[in-house]
């Protein structure tokens, strides 16, 4: 599911991007390789033996810190070999369809990417929260998703396919882009973004889809967003957002070694079985036992437990205190979400002051329960709102719910 910035009010900005060279649809993409792959493709061009280190790392060096999109920049190499890559791989960007901007900063991407097999191109959103001290980018992990969580706008859209390795880091690639995050290129004027530090500075794996129905991918993706000598986005600021995919979920701390965030929005079984119908595979014991084990959970790396606030379905207090009865024992945070309305959705936000009476009493439990403000309704960039532009809202639809909000 998505994450969240607030707009309480109007003129959202829908911008024309530039149209960047779109991703070729034969071209296998270097983008998204681990080094052992890069390496295996330069050996296919033609790069001697004794060279391959130091040209993998010198296109690594182009690719994820110098931001190249294209082999003509890398200009330390030589003519013949970037010809030689340029007519066997791509680089590319995915293409940009569209850019809107929130009055809150927050900025949401649609991009579509070559078919791979699902029939048609395909479009994914992708989303930028800037805050103080942090620029937080919400990455999509596939297009549609087979889970129909019932208060997701996502869960209508039936899955096309998974992304893959180079989708997934193509979009971290194309938001660092379009902020100028990159040597040599200028953030946008009038861009919000974190007024120090990096302006990608955190990964959610919490946009369209379920990331641990796309393991392998997301587990490749990940390592090469988070090396060191790249993007060098630490592991401890990548958090995955799972529906409960329990037997997924200690692989996801022994592999991947990213934070943990469980979609859970209901205390009991007979409801949480609506609302995330994977519950009736694996059930809540299931779920939380496989928190209590999560590999690398401490007090300083708690596990987050989101909680949508549905009016007169999962906010009473007696439901706040079941939370917290059955988080006991587990390093955790909640984070308390506002519901965010999409056309047709079956449900109402809780009321102000019901939500806050369930934090305050989560809280005085002793859990961390942020009531997350929520962000970039306008653009319906909130959480649990995304869908991707082949069932895109019409802006009539928009305005309803910015209404409804
Ligand atoms: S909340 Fe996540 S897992 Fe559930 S339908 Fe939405 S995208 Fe899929």
């Amino acid at each position: 599911m998505s994450v969240t910035l607030d707009l309480a009010a109007p003129l959202a900005r829908s911008v024309a991007p530039p149209r960047p060279a779109t991703a070729s649809l034969e071209k296998p993409h270097l983008v998204g390789m681990d080094r052992d792959a890069l390496s295996e493709a330069l050996r296919g061009v033609g790069v001697p033996e004794k060279q391959l280190r130091m040209r993998t790392s010198q296109i690594w060096h182009w690719l994820y810190v110098r931001g190249a999109s294209d082999f003509a920049a890398m200009r330390n190499v030589s003519r013949d070999l970037r010809e030689k890559l340029d007519a066997a791989f791509t680089v590319a960007r995915p293409e940009i369809v569209e850019e809107q901007i929130s009055t809150d900063g927050t900025r949401k991407w649609l991009l579509r990417y070559p078919s791979r097999g699902a029939g048609r191109p395909v479009e994914v959103e992708t989303v930028y929260i800037p805050e103080e001290g942090r620029g937080t980018l919400c990455v999509s992990s596939q297009v549609g998703c087979t889970l129909t969580c019932t208060f997701c706008h996502t869960g209508t859209q039936r899955l096309v396919r998974n992304l893959t390795p180079d989708d997934l880091v193509g979009q971290v690639m194309v938001a660092r882009d379009r902020l100028g995050d990159f040597p040599a290129q200028d953030t946008p004027d009038g861009a919000i973004v974190p007024a120090e530090g990096r302006l990608v500075s955190n990964v959610v794996m919490m946009g369209m889809g379920e990331p641990l129905y796309n393991y392998d991918n997301v587990r490749q993706a990940l390592a090469v967003v988070s090396d060191g000598d790249g993007l060098a986005i630490s592991r401890r600021r990548i958090t995955l957002s799972t529906s409960g995919v329990v037997p997924m979920i200690r692989p996801t701390g022994e592999e991947m070694g990213v934070g943990l965030a469980i979609s859970l929005h209901a205390v009991r079984d007979e409801l949480r079985d609506e609302l995330v119908p994977i519950n009736r595979k694996y059930p809540l014991k299931d779920l939380l036992e496989a928190c209590r084990t999560y590999p690398g959970a401490s007090n300083a790396r708690r596990i987050t437990f989101e909680y949508v606030m549905l009016k007169g379905v999962n906010d009473s207090l007696a439901d706040a205190r079941e939370l917290v009865r059955l988080l006991k024992g587990i390093p955790a945070k909640i984070n308390l979400i506002p519901f965010n309305p999409w056309p047709g959705s079956a449900y109402e936000c809780s009321d102000w002051d019901q939500i806050e009476r369930f934090a305050a009493l989560v809280n005085e439990a002793g859990y961390a329960s942020p009531i997350r403000t929520p962000r970039g309704r306008d653009i319906l960039a909130a959480c649990g709102q995304l869908k991707s532009e082949s069932e895109r809202l019409r802006k009539k639809e928009r305005l309803a719910a910015d209404a409804a909000a």
